[in-house]
């Protein structure tokens, strides 16, 4: 039997962390590479793509750990161990994770990616009003700027397109104004 085949019986071919039927593939824990029943976990592609970063994560989505992170697999329990972590700043899966219980070298294992380092360090860019800013967005100013060593105003509604940010600093972003590159403050911009 295969791995996949195996993963497939457990769960009764249903994603081991949201119950969803659709669109399952199997998922190796990294760091681990080669493929094995105890390492791996079904997944469906609204989770996956989540757990790769490729979409951005959707809280509610992930309730669903609220169940799965009572798995009798170690893996699964690893994998809702990490979500939980990413999500830890709303609140409620903090409290999950007051709940689970991992045995030390699973719990070493949860770790091995970092995840609860990065719940905890990561910066985020947040607009006037509070919207989550990524490298690439559009903003708009709301006042008049004076730009720091030229006489130039970058004046409010001014659009900014492809803005960068400063991964140091949670209150600065990049933009290019009038063919210039200047740094802007979050707090002063609209996300269009
Ligand atoms: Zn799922």
């Amino acid at each position: 039997m295969s791995v996949l085949q195996m993963l497939q019986e457990r769960s009764n071919s249903t994603c081991e962390l949201c119950g969803s039927k659709e669109n399952l593939s199997q998922y190796t824990i990294p760091p681990s590479l080669n493929e094995n029943v105890a390492n791996d976990v079904l997944v469906c592609k609204t989770c996956l793509d989540q757990i790769e970063g490729k979409v951005e994560m959707d809280s509610n989505h992930w309730r669903c750990l609220n169940d799965s992170m009572w798995s009798e697999h170690v893996a699964v329990q690893i994998m809702a161990w990490r979500m939980l972590q990413r999500l830890r700043g709303e609140g409620w899966p903090k409290d999950l994770l007051d709940m689970m219980y991992l045995d030390d070298e699973a719990l070493a294992l949860a770790r091995a990616t970092g995840e609860h380092e990065d719940a905890a360090n990561k910066i985020i860019h947040r607009d006037v009003n509070g919207v989550v800013l990524e490298a690439g967005d559009s903003v708009v100013l709301i006042k008049d700027l004076k730009v720091k060593g030229s006489s130039m105003v970058a004046k409010q509604g001014t659009a900014v397109r492809n803005i960068r940010l400063d991964h140091e600093n949670a209150e600065f972003i990049e933009g290019r104004v009038d063919g210039q590159q200047i740094v802007i403050i979050t707090k002063y911009v609209k996300k269009s």
